[in-house]
């Protein structure tokens, strides 16, 4: 199998709607385009019916991850995409997280972000 028909399977079982004969397209955006959180792919279904579905991270990256998250992303007035990212499990607390340190990287929910310090940097700051 494919990385695109392994990543499929897999997000079948996190409980996405793909229908049979669905296809992940690779997107190529420009470094800045992914600095803004540009997809580097989307799915699409039989007959090239856009699905609605994608990521900012690269295929074989959300393969490698022990589970995998969605969060609904609104991408216009009445519709919204549904965004896939690797469920991460925060090592203060245990429970699943999406953000990690910007230093040493490591994923940390927000409360214990609050927390984590690493001397000499100070609090890690909110580059948005
Ligand atoms: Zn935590
Ligand atoms: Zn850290």
């Amino acid at each position: 199998m494919t990385i695109a028909e392994r990543l499929i399977a897999r997000l079948r079982e996190a409980g996405l709607d793909l229908p049979e004969g669905s296809r992940l397209v690779r997107i190529y955006p420009s470094p800045a385009m992914r600095n803004e959180g540009a997809w580097s792919w989307s799915a699409f279904g039989p007959g090239g019916r856009e699905l609605q579905i994608g990521s900012q991270y690269p295929m074989a990256e959300l393969l490698a991850a022990e589970r995998l998250d969605t969060m609904q992303v609104t991408s216009g007035p009445v519709s919204s995409d549904t965004e896939v990212f690797p469920a991460k499990t925060c090592r203060g607390c245990g429970r699943t997280t999406s953000t990690t340190c910007r230093i040493c990287r490591k994923p940390y929910c927000e409360s214990c972000l609050t927390d984590h310090h690493h001397e000499g940097y100070g609090t890690p700051a909110d580059d948005r």
